[in-house]
């Protein structure tokens, strides 16, 4: 349930962007979603129709881009999306010793607005 204060920055900082740039109404907010976040895309919308309402970027949709775990290895530094299938094994020279580089990250990618016609 860490969705809401994710969703809560979320929001600060897409009216914070809208003011700047004088924009009138928000239709699309997209973000890019590491799929080891744990963030689950339908309870983001359900938040942010809460905590966006009375602002500039009420009525938004979400659209919600996941990201793929990617893994280094740190024997041969190798680096290769992790597909479930194939374990916890470097694709090259088959080391168990990976970190994940990234997959647990979330960010606002872009934002689809209507300007200000002024
Ligand atoms: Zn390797």
């Amino acid at each position: 349930m860490h969705e809401l204060p994710i969703t809560e920055s979320i929001v600060r900082i897409c009216c914070e962007e809208a003011e700047k740039y004088n924009v009138k109404k928000v239709n699309e907010i997209k973000i890019k979603v590491g799929e080891l976040s744990g963030l689950v895309p339908e309870c983001l919308q359900s938040y942010f129709d809460i905590v966006s309402k009375d602002t500039i970027i009420e009525g938004a949709k979400l659209n919600i881009i996941k990201i793929p775990v990617t893994m280094e290895c740190t024997e041969c530094n190798a680096k290769f999306e992790l597909l479930k299938s194939q374990g916890n094994c470097c694709e090259v020279c088959g080391s168990t010793k990976l970190k994940i580089v990234n997959g647990n990250e979330y960010y606002i990618d872009s934002m689809e607005v209507d300007e200000d016609g002024n």
